[in-house]
């Protein structure tokens, strides 16, 4: 059969993720225009709309549709936000992002996955996405504070450098748990400076390796 991205992925936002609870229009529309199958290896692209992550080298991920639906949906992005993103992976959740807010930082440790995805976003038009190489749990200083942050990795507590480079009024998710099963968190920052959390759901990611997450 004849792969049709636009109609796999209308197939996807309809039956698993609307029926799943993500239902921001912004969200979804991001998801019918970032193309999933620019971010995997060729040879998967059958499965690009399947709701599962995908093996895109290095031992890495691309993760799951409905994960990285779910993460955009609870960081509530808006026009002007500059988002901080830990873990740029393939690039395809740094699009997304870049679809809903104005400034997106991403970084990843890797640097041959750093650099496919630079190649990749740059030549598919993206001039609002900054990628940088190194660990991601020191975060990003120089440009700090940010309106959101997200972490696409798994880190045994939430990265208190993060917070402190998230801003009042901001939120950040992060997978929190063990080496292989997470809770997804949602950290808001009050406008007072409070923390407050909550788990959205379980997940699994691989881990976030650095000072602030899991030694190598
Ligand atoms: N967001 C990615 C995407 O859209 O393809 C998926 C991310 S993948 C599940 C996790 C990524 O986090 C991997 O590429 C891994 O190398 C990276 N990573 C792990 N620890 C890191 C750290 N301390 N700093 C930056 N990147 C890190």
């Amino acid at each position: 059969m004849v792969f049709n991205g636009t109609k796999e992925a209308e197939r996807l936002i309809r039956d698993e993720l609307i029926p799943s609870g993500i239902t921001d229009e912004r969200v979804l529309d991001a998801l019918r225009k970032v193309k999933r199958e620019l971010f995997i290896p060729q040879s998967l692209r059958d499965k690009a709309y399947g709701n599962y992550p995908l093996p895109i080298g290095e031992n890495q991920t691309i993760s799951q549709p409905y994960i990285v639906a779910l993460m955009t949906q609870a960081l509530d992005i808006k026009r002007d936000n500059t988002v901080l993103e830990i873990g740029t992976g393939s690039g395809y959740q740094a699009a997304i992002l870049a679809r809903l807010a104005s400034t997106v930082y991403t970084i990843e440790r890797i640097e041959s996955l750093l650099m496919k995805a630079r190649t990749n976003l740059y030549s598919q038009g993206y001039r609002n996405i900054f990628l940088i190489g190194g660990d991601g749990t020191a975060g990003l200083p120089e440009y700090a504070p940010f309106d959101r942050i997200i972490v696409t990795a798994a880190a045994p507590k939430v990265p208190e450098t993060l917070l402190e480079q998230l801003k009042n009024g901001g939120k950040l998710v992060v997978p929190v748990g063990g080496r292989h099963v997470q809770d997804l968190k949602l950290v808001e920052k009050a406008k007072n400076g409070r923390i407050y959390k909550q788990s959205l759901c379980g997940c699994r990611f691989v881990p976030l390796i650095g000072k602030n997450g899991w030694k190598d």
